[in-house]
């Protein structure tokens, strides 16, 4: 006994002195006290273990975790990828899952009953699952034999040739991104040291910056969004080339565009990712009224009273509509441009409706406003006026627009930030919340508070024509002009 004790001690001195380490100690470095110091195998990936990784099963979707079983079952290789799996390693619940195959698009189609193609440049399968789940499903992206198709400027034109595993996790574009999860045995294959970057928190492209974000610009948009998202700090090598590249995004198709501002102010921490933009000097190809709006304290504040607003209701879980965000954005500019209409003649209404469309027309030559989304922007805009004069009967017609929702919380945001008076917000409010009768006496009220306005108004304006003589002239009034 004291024999083999003694060997074992001697081993255990031997493992010392030679840094020797089980298999099991070498995996073990808990996630939250810091990352596990393991390096890839070669260019193979680290494989950690559920305890090592610590991902909570229950956040995965039981839908998600279905696709990837029919695809496993089926012979193929299925993980989750991409954001979901950053969210679920910060211990966060994704809000949507990408799964990653060895399978080809027709292959994976054939599996699934609700499976539809999509993409030109990405190939990808939509795949339906349960009432209303949509997963994306792509298949591992590879290197092309051939000379790969770009445009003048390095932009990838085409990007549909698979590969293996490893290919697809290094044309992946940040370290952070190309983690796999297969939650089948939960195991977690990291190719790029991802896990030591969330751990210390930096974004790092993964390969040379200059090529990554040649081959694609809208990276440079998609490293601001998750440096504001997450709050992570850009590694050096990847913040470096962006401000040089920053005119790059020009050459983006502008509905593509528009999709990343959209993630960007979708994102739950849209006045950061505002602020980062500005900071990198890319928002000039998206939002090229944004620094003149925000030059502005009164259009500032009322830009951030809205986005703070955005990023509440997003992070709460609720919905928003791209139409209210875009109407924030430029509500100051069509302001502006509503009254430079008024002062050249144009009755209030339609110098308000030729001001949104030239907004539109403005902001359309840079970023595509899909036009469906401009017509939510116009109503919204165009309800403000009706709003603010509560008119007797029209007041229960505004009630039943379809965008009285969207254009009242518009109209409280404005009370905010100060572009308009509390009171009809207040007043507003006590309308939407107030029975019937109550409703009638808010109307009421109104309506004889506009009658004494106007027998006050009447007043004034009488005794300033009646002719008072010098002598009378009393030395103060409260009418008299201050001037
Ligand atoms: P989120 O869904 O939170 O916006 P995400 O990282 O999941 O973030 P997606 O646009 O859903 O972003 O993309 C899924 C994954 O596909 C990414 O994590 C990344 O690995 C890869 N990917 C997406 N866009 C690009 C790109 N332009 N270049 C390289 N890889 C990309
Ligand atoms: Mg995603």
């Amino acid at each position: 006994m004291d024999g083999i004790y003694c060997i074992c001690l001697m081993i255990d001195f031997l493992k010392k002195i030679f840094g020797i380490r089980q298999p099991d100690e070498a995996k073990s470095a808990p996630l939250s006290k810091g990352a596990p110091d393991i390096a890839p195998s070669g260019n193979g990936p680290v494989v950690l273990k559920a305890h090592e990784h610590h991902i909570n099963l229950k956040l995965v979707s039981k839908n998600a975790i279905r696709v990837v079983q029919i695809l496993q079952q089926a012979g193929f290789k299925a993980f989750l990828v991409g954001g979901a799996v950053r969210d679920l390693i910060l211990g966060q619940t994704p809000k949507d899952f990408d799964i990653a195959t060895d399978a080809t698009p027709e292959e994976v189609r054939r599996l699934f009953r609700r499976a539809f193609l999509i993409g030109r440049r990405f190939q990808i399968v939509h795949v339906r699952m349960g009432r209303d789940d949509l997963f994306e499903v792509t298949t591992f992206r590879g290197n092309s034999k051939k000379p790969a198709q770009v445009d003048e400027s390095g932009r990838l034109l085409s990007d549909n040739t698979f590969g293996t595993q490893e290919e697809d996790a290094a044309r992946r574009d940040f370290t952070i991104n190309a983690l796999y999860y297969n939650p089948t045995d939960q195991t977690l294959l990291d190719y790029h040291h991802g896990i030591q970057d969330l751990n210390s928190k930096t974004l790092r492209i993964i390969g040379d910056a200059t090529q990554r974000y040649r081959e694609d610009p809208v990276r440079m948009l998609r490293v601001v969004r998750f440096a504001a998202k997450l709050g992570f700090t850009l590694d050096k090598a990847t913040s470096e080339p962006i401000y040089e590249l920053r005119n790059l995004l020009d050459n983006i198709p502008s509905a593509r565009l528009f999709d990343e501002t959209l993630k960007l102010l979708m994102s739950g921490h849209a006045m950061s990712c505002l602020n980062e933009l500005r900071a990198y000097n890319l928002h000039g190809s998206l939002l090229p009224l944004l620094d003149k709006a925000l030059a502005d304290p009164k259009s500032a504040r009322f830009i951030e009273t809205a986005l703070d607003r955005t990023d509440q209701r997003i992070n709460e879980g609720k919905t928003v509509s791209p139409g209210f965000l875009f109407a924030a954005l430029l509500w100051m500019e069509v302001q502006e441009q509503w009254e430079a209409n008024q002062a050249d003649g144009e009755y209030p209404i339609p110098a308000l409706v030729d001001a949104a469309h030239t907004v539109l027309d403005r902001q359309t030559a840079s970023l595509a406003i899909q036009r469906r989304i401009a017509s939510d922007m116009m109503d919204i805009w165009l309800l403000q006026p009706r709003l603010e004069r509560r008119s007797g009967k029209s007041v229960f017609k505004i009630l039943d627009n379809s965008h009285f929702r969207a254009a009242f919380d518009f109209l409280l945001i404005r009370c905010n930030a100060g572009d308009l008076d509390a009171e009809t917000g207040e007043w507003w409010k006590a309308f939407v919340a107030g029975s019937a009768e109550e409703r009638q006496t808010l109307l009421e009220t109104l309506s004889k508070r506009a009658a004494d306005n106007s027998r006050s108004r009447k007043r004034r304006r009488r005794r300033k024509k009646r002719p008072v003589s010098p002598d009378l002239a009393p030395t103060t009034t409260h009418d008299a002009p201050t001037a």
